[in-house]
């Protein structure tokens, strides 16, 4: 069975929103929802301007995180992964941030699914996954998915294009990180035959 840690911000809950609106505020700037990454980012603002982000996101976490909408069909996918994989929630979130996070998932009916729930504060996600035998880590970061030893990285940018990651692997939507993660396993299964369930696992979708 494929172990797979996923990433939360961004990836799971779309508190993209909130930090996007945040680098308008501060820098005028309208991004779209998948250069929201650091490493797309310090070309476009300052160390400085990225430092206000970030704290006026941590200073408002409860409030912001628990306001996040669930990242389009995320949830409903990793219902259905979840028949098939292990699934760890592997976050750079400290303390009291990891907590809402894990509060979030709750909150959402999706505790369920998860194996385990980790924080990589102080470490990588990339020590994490080999410490919790992950062969794929999901993740809307560049720098979370690439450098990564024995462990398959998957970068999730929604509406991105397809040029923006060429040297791993980019998916644009839940269901292509669910085509990559099958195709890795040994065991096919049909995502295909479980595609209709996954408006019925997920509140939040209105349509395919
Ligand atoms: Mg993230």
């Amino acid at each position: 069975m494929i172990t797979i840690g996923v990433d939360f911000d961004g990836t799971i809950a779309d508190t993209t929103k909130h930090r996007l609106r945040a680098v308008q505020e501060i820098c005028g700037l309208v991004l779209q929802p998948w250069e929201m990454d650091r490493e797309v980012l310090q070309d476009r603002i300052s160390a400085e301007e990225l430092r206000r982000v970030k704290e006026q996101f941590v200073e408002q976490n409860e409030t912001l995180t628990m306001h996040s909408e669930p990242i389009p069909f995320a949830l409903g996918w990793i219902a259905q992964l979840s028949k098939h994989c292990a699934i760890r929630l592997i976050t750079d979130r400290p303390g009291e941030r990891f907590s809402y996070a894990v509060d979030w998932i709750a909150a959402h009916g999706a505790s369920k699914y998860f194996s385990s729930v980790h924080s990589s504060a102080g470490t990588t996600k990339g020590c994490v996954c080999l410490e919790q035998g992950c062969d794929v880590l999901v993740d809307d970061s560049v720098r979370h998915v690439t450098d990564l030893v024995g462990v398959t990285g998957i970068l999730y940018k929604q509406g991105a294009p397809r040029d923006m990651f060429a040297t791993g692997l980019l998916a644009t939507s839940w269901m292509e990180i669910s085509g990559i993660v099958s195709g890795l396993g040994r065991e096919k299964w049909k995502i295909e035959t479980a595609y209709p369930q996954i408006q019925q696992a997920d509140p939040c979708v209105v349509g395919l």
